[in-house]
């Protein structure tokens, strides 16, 4: 018989009743140190006081109000955003995938009010942009994608940084380029500052708008609020999600005035898309990641993090293979089967999530403390040497 929820996911027998800064915590009161903080969701921990305090206090105003009138708490945001990235505009969701979704229309539209559609939007192999039908096309996993054909045409993938497959491909017929520059569930496989810079330069050449996904790897995740910033390049248009709603659902999309000049009264709408309850919260995550002492804490203990993990891929040589990533969004590429890792994680109570390409990802709450990290380190090596343990008892 079916179970009550469509069983599309396969859950670890865990189960969370509350939550405080970097712990999850189950009925029972057993504790695990959060190193997945929902995938890069809970950007300043679970239960924050400040985020409790902006929810709580708009829940109390006004919770929904439709899109046909001003929203103050939505303008707020807007202009928080617009103040700190390269934007001119923005507007809002309640998920990355609904963000994607607009993004590719924006691109699309932006082309076709010039008079001179331009059908072809590039991507990337490993990409994630989320579960849309246009989002699965997009991203083009064999996975991702089987069953729910026929797919939305109008996407290409190229093989993951692959600089001369662009440049092959790009030309004045391409719509967009559309790109995570750091892949998420692709394995936490950054873009180098060279190829952005260079993918900035070919889209320039050709008119390409260029898309960033920054679903994953923005609002501070990588120590800077954006991860193009490390790169010193900007996108036309930027995805954002996760992080930006500390946990409550919110997305946006973020355009330079000319990538967003099609978007006209009537051309796309959301219901909830910016309403109070999200925008109010966004503004107070928005007001404490864009603080440079707290940019610079993120950086300080990311440094910590990733000291303490390439000694423990020293350490445990057959379990993990390197470490790679930037600020906060950590991957370690391993030997063994992520899977089985993040399994003998929960054993230790630490919670991890694996990725693609034979990656672990370490998405921690930005306010995860030293202690918190050292702790951390601790239950990975516990966790690794159970694995090695096993494989060493195990009949060949
Ligand atoms: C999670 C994610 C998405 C999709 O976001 P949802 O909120 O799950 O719809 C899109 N792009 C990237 C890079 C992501 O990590």
């Amino acid at each position: 018989m079916i179970p009550s929820i469509l069983p599309t996911y396969n859950r670890a027998p865990l189960s969370f009743v509350k939550g405080e800064g970097s712990w999850l915590i189950e009925a029972d009161g057993s504790r695990y140190l959060d190193l997945g903080a929902g995938i890069a969701v809970n950007a300043l921990g679970h239960a924050n006081p400040d985020l409790v305090a902006a929810l709580t206090e708009q829940a109390g105003k006004l919770w929904h109000v439709s899109n046909l009138y001003q929203i103050p708490e939505q303008q707020k945001l807007a202009d928080l955003l617009v103040e700190h990235t390269f934007a001119d505009t923005a507007f809002f969701t309640n998920s990355g995938t609904e963000a994607a979704e607009l993004a590719i229309k924006m691109a699309r539209k932006y082309w076709y009010d010039k008079g001179t559609p331009r059908e072809e939007i590039l991507t990337f192999e490993g990409a994630f942009h989320g579960r849309s039908t246009a989002a699965i096309a997009a991203a083009g996993s064999e996975k991702m994608v089987k069953g729910y054909g026929p797919l939305m045409p109008g996407f290409r993938q190229l093989p993951w940084g692959d600089m001369d497959a662009l440049k092959a491909a790009i030309s004045d017929r391409t719509c967009a380029v559309m790109v995570e520059p750091i892949q998420g569930e692709g394995g936490i496989r950054p873009m180098t500052d060279a190829d952005l810079k260079l993918l900035r330069q070919l889209c320039d050449e050709t008119g390409a708008l260029l898309i960033f996904d920054e679903v994953q790897c923005g609002v501070a995740r990588t120590g800077r609020l954006f991860a193009h910033e490390w790169a010193g390049v900007t996108p036309d248009i930027m995805m954002v999600a996760k992080g930006i709603g500390g946990g409550f659902p919110l997305g946006a999309v973020l355009a330079t005035e000319d990538a967003a000049s099609g978007m006209v009264a009537g051309t796309h709408g959301s219901t909830y898309g910016g309403n109070p309850l999200a925008c109010a919260v966004g503004a107070k995550v928005m007001e404490i990641v864009t603080d440079p002492a707290f940019l610079a804490e993120v950086n300080r203990k990311a440094g910590l993090l990733r000291q303490k993990l390439e000694g423990l891929v020293s350490a445990h040589p057959e379990v993990f293979e390197s470490v790679r990533g930037q600020g906060l969004m950590l991957g370690l590429k391993c030997k063994a089967a992520p899977a089985d890792i993040v399994k003998a994680g929960y054993a230790q109570h630490i919670l991890t999530v694996p990725a693609a390409d034979n990656a672990l990802r370490l998405l921690p709450p930005l306010t995860i403390t030293e202690e918190e990290i050292a702790e951390a380190i601790t239950r990975l090596d516990a966790a690794a040497t159970a694995i090695e343990t096993a494989s060493a008892s195990s009949p060949v």
